[in-house]
């Protein structure tokens, strides 16, 4: 029988790779990858603990009540699902999410400290704010899914939310936004470390980040330069 949602399965599997290409992950390879599927409340969701080798076999298909609709997934997928579910809840426009241990984003999760926004790429990549940490709570437990809804609720405009102790949650419009908002945090947050040893990185100032998007948004709408 031939697999439902062929494109956005297809799209989770790029998605992974993207993330392991860079080895934004942890040394266990540990995550799970969400997307929105087209015409119903549910999720396309990775059905097995690891980003790497994703097939698009190795996926069930979620109701966003947290029933399983199509596949099978494992115990350890199944806790988290509250997660990635609260995340599409809260920002109705999100059309994918990612939850990693990126090993340089995790000891800010487990150090609970916000993430600063003193890496351009950061910004570029629409994160003008910093990266917040929810709370501690057990993975996908109530209690860590209404931490991340607190910190959710400033309702500015996040790409990212650490769980405190725990790791790293992102999301974007499509799964490949999503992977990329991962990957540029797990970068900030390597050169945040080495600035660290230099005496901490500076924040780039709360009114310069909107020139910088302005400026990205300026030289994209303009298209390629010829000779
Ligand atoms: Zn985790």
């Amino acid at each position: 029988m031939a697999l439902s949602y062929p494109e956005q399965r297809q799209a989770i599997v790029d998605g992974s790779n993207l993330i392991m290409d860079i080895g934004a992950i942890s040394m266990s390879n540990h995550g799970n990858f969400s997307v929105k599927v087209p015409d119903q409340d549910a999720i396309l969701i990775t059905a097995v603990a690891s980003l790497k080798n994703v097939k698009p076999d190795q996926l069930a298909i979620i109701s966003f009540d947290g029933k399983v609709l199509e596949g099978e997934i494992s115990p350890t997928s199944m806790e988290i699902i509250n997660m990635h579910l609260i995340i599409y809840k809260k920002r109705p426009g999100t059309g994918a999410v990612v939850h990693t241990h990126a090993p340089f984003i995790t000891a800010f999760a487990c150090a609970q400290k916000d993430l600063d926004c003193s890496y351009e790429a950061m910004v570029r990549a629409g994160m003008t704010e910093a990266i917040p940490v929810a709370g501690y709570g057990p993975r996908g437990s109530d209690e860590s899914v209404k931490n991340i809804e607190k910190v959710m609720n400033a309702d500015t405009p996040l790409g990212a939310v650490m769980l405190g102790n725990h790791g790293l949650l992102a999301w974007g419009a499509d799964a490949a936004s999503a992977a990329r908002a991962n990957n540029v945090v797990e970068e900030s947050a390597q050169i945040a470390t080495y600035a660290a040893a230099l005496g901490g990185a500076i924040a780039i100032p709360a009114a310069m980040r909107g020139v910088t998007i302005a400026r990205r948004d300026e030289f994209a709408a303009a298209g390629n330069v010829r000779a």
